[in-house]
């Protein structure tokens, strides 16, 4: 058997064109165009690189940006003022805040801050809530991204066990609740859990996002299984190791290419809906 790729590059690719489309049609249409707020704190450079990235998404795409740069020392007061400014600018549709900021910052309160319509990064505690209800609401992008790529290739998450290895608010929760709403089975690991090697090996879905290289161990993971790798690090290795694997699962994102540009995908289709509803 050969894994099927989960081919998150040529997806993300394939939908940008029906992104664009959606876009030129509303302008035609008398609509205001699209546009995404990026906020960044400090100087990381793996964060000004997330951003750029999506900078990039929304031009390709026809949609406007406003990039927002902020000093390392920058206050939580300071960045509430400019997320406030851009909840009431009408020109701005989507605002992203990018995670994580320096520590002095209360992420929290300025992820709350950003005002439901605009919380297309699906990062709002009111939002978070409206999804895992089953209501309206914008997902978080990373999760959202994977359920989209699930549902493209055809994965049956119903009647299926997930383990998803993580559980920050903006990836590991908000994917177990999408997973749960899909109607999986779903158990949710964190560093707390006693025996992960036992969980993993439960999953007919295994969702690697711990941010440690190779934390979830490919001996875990059971034959016929689908891995989804949320993970980056150096060298192009992920949260999971894939010695192996790629003769022994059904299915398997690859790292780059996988996760990545689904995770911009979603947060660009999803300020593209909030200007959609923005105009209405
Ligand atoms: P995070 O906030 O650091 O959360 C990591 C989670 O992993 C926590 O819940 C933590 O448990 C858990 N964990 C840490 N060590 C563990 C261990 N030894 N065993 C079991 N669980 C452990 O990270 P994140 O923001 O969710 O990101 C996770 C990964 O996804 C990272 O690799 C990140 O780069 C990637 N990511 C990718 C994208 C993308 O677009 N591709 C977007 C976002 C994130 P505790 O809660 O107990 O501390």
């Amino acid at each position: 058997m050969s894994a099927q790729v989960l081919d998150g590059k040529l997806l993300a690719k394939n939908r940008e064109q029906l992104l664009k489309v959606a876009v030129d049609q509303l302008i035609a249409q008398g609509g205001r165009k699209p546009a995404l707020a990026t906020i960044l704190v400090g100087d990381d450079p793996s964060s000004a690189t997330y951003v750029q990235m999506k900078i990039n998404a929304c031009e390709r795409v026809g949609m406007g940006s406003k990039s927002i740069i902020l000093p390392a020392k920058t206050t939580t007061e300071e960045l509430l003022t400019e997320i406030t400014r851009l909840n009431n600018d009408p020109e701005i549709n989507g605002i992203l805040l990018q995670h994580p900021v320096p520590e002095q910052i209360d992420e929290r309160a300025c992820f709350d801050a950003i005002s439901l319509e605009k919380d297309v990064d699906g990062v709002t505690t009111q939002g978070f809530g409206r999804m895992a209800m089953g209501e309206k609401a914008f997902g978080s992008a990373t999760p959202a991204g994977i359920m989209t790529l699930l549902k493209h290739y055809d994965v049956q998450m119903e009647g299926k066990h997930a383990v998803v290895v993580g559980r920050s608010p903006i990836l590991g929760k908000p994917m177990a609740a999408m997973l749960l709403n899909a109607n999986a089975t779903v158990t949710v690991c964190h560093s707390r859990t006693v025996d992960l090697a036992q969980q993993v090996q439960k999953a007919d879905i295994v969702i690697g996002a711990v941010g440690k290289p190779e934390l979830i161990k490919a001996q875990w993971i059971n034959d016929g299984a689908v891995v989804i790798d949320a993970g980056y690090h150096v060298g192009g290795v992920g949260d999971i190791e894939k010695q192996g694997l790629e003769t022994r699962v059904s299915a398997m994102t690859p790292v780059p290419g996988g996760v990545g540009p689904m995770t911009i995908n979603a947060l660009i289709s999803q300020t593209l809906k909030a200007a959609q509803l923005a105009s209405l």
